[in-house]
């Protein structure tokens, strides 16, 4: 971040969008955490700071008459939290623009911190409204973009806001560097071996990422349910299994361009299938072509995660999004653990470089307490995937241009 912050105004898009209990406790403050370095750096220069986020989807969730629930989605909630990690008072405006912003911002002096009330509560946000931007815009003298986990929206506080500052004014915060530099490990100058370990339930929320991995790693490893789409493509038979039927067309093609790319496809060749899908079903290993009627493949078997962790082992860049099975349920874990430990493993003794990305891979490897074992840990689930679908994010590019 290269700026003289002494004496400035500095609007910071944070992602504030915290998970509260019903008492309005913040239940995991990750997100706040990860935007103090930015925070204590303009501070510590003598800035001024300007936060704003969007906090739930308020409109969507109006109360009964129509309105909007204040009361649940202000970010009021975060304000004595916010106060407590930086060791300062939090000044709140009650509303994003409009008077109460203006003269709170006006107010602010050097080292004091302005919370904006949940950009949300307007519509103009996730519009991308130009005169809402340009009134967020009014409020400082630089704009910094450290919400990663929001640059693929071009929402006004997001996107449009970054318009109205000079290139010299604007820029990303440290959280949003760290992100980009850290995909760019794997997108753009990857050590190789590259795999790309893909899991989660459903193809078509994948098959994007599958189609540009396929074009750049060495290695692709298909988990989770998504698996069984591919088997019956291959003519396996694939029990009760989640399987996308108007989806093995796609799942032929990826293993044909796999195929003439030289890229090595992983698919897991035995499963552990379920009667049910529930925690205390009856479950056994099976080969996963060839699953019984009433079976459903819930997790990889014993045989895919040795091969899965070989090939993993022997990488030099790991990307990872998406779960080897069911997860949530104990019985169904396992084939998650063998490969959060595998890249943990090929991180910590081999020097692999590894990134999870993506939000139920990132709350697995949390989970099995291994995060800190891994390179880089995403805060952005949609976005990560969009960069790696080759996407260029539109909160990115507004500032890069
Ligand atoms: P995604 O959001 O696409 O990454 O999918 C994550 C979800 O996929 C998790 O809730 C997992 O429980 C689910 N999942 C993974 N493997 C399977 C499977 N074999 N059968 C059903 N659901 C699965």
């Amino acid at each position: 971040m290269q700026f003289d912050f002494s004496g400035k105004k500095v609007l910071v898009r944070v992602d504030f969008n915290v998970p509260l209990d019903k008492q309005y406790h913040i239940t995991d403050d990750t997100r706040i955490r990860e935007a103090l370095p930015t925070i204590q750096h303009i501070l510590e220069q003598s800035g001024a700071v300007i936060l704003m986020s969007h906090f739930g989807r308020p409109l969507e969730k109006r109360k009964e008459d129509g309105s909007i629930n204040v009361e649940k989605f202000t970010l009021r909630h975060v304000v004595e939290h916010l106060s407590q990690l930086t060791g300062r008072n939090v000044l709140f405006a009650e509303d994003c623009i409009g008077p109460a912003a203006q003269n709170a911002a006006a107010a602010l002096q050097p080292g004091e911190i302005l919370l904006l009330e949940n950009t949300r509560f307007h519509e103009e946000e996730e519009k991308g409204d130009e005169a809402f931007a340009q009134q967020l815009a009014s409020l400082a003298d630089i704009y910094l973009n450290d919400a990663f986990g929001s640059a693929h929206r071009a929402h006004a506080s997001t996107t449009i806001v970054a318009k109205y500052f000079p290139p010299e004014r604007k820029g990303f915060g440290f959280l949003m560097e760290k992100e980009l530099k850290n995909a760019a490990q794997v997108l753009d100058h990857p050590k190789r071996p590259l795999t790309a370990i893909l899991g989660g339930a459903k193809v078509s929320d994948k098959i994007k990422i599958l189609d540009r991995l396929v074009e750049l790693v060495d290695n692709l490893i298909i988990g989770g349910a998504m698996a069984y789409t591919f088997f019956k493509a291959q003519g396996g038979t694939t029990g009760n299994s989640l399987v996308e039927d108007d989806k093995l067309d796609l799942a032929r093609n990826l293993l044909e361009k796999a195929q003439a790319r030289g890229v090595r496809v992983l698919l897991p060749t035995d499963s552990i299938v379920a009667d049910a899908f529930a925690e205390t079903a009856n479950h056994r290993v099976e080969p996963s072509h060839q699953i019984s009627d009433g079976w459903m493949g819930v997790d990889i078997g014993p045989e895919a995660r040795q091969a899965f962790a070989q090939a993993i082992i022997q990488s030099k860049t790991i990307f990872w999004n998406g779960p080897m099975g069911v997860f949530e349920m104990e019985p169904f874990a396992g084939g998650t653990r063998a490969i959060a430990e595998a890249v943990a493993q090929a991180t910590q003794h081999n020097g692999a470089f590894s990134l999870i990305g993506g939000g139920d891979s990132v709350a697995a490897v949390s989970q099995m307490g291994l995060a800190s074992q891994i390179s880089f840990v995403s805060t952005g689930g949609g976005a990560m995937l969009e960069l790696m679908e080759g996407k260029v994010l539109p909160g990115v590019k507004v500032i890069q241009d």
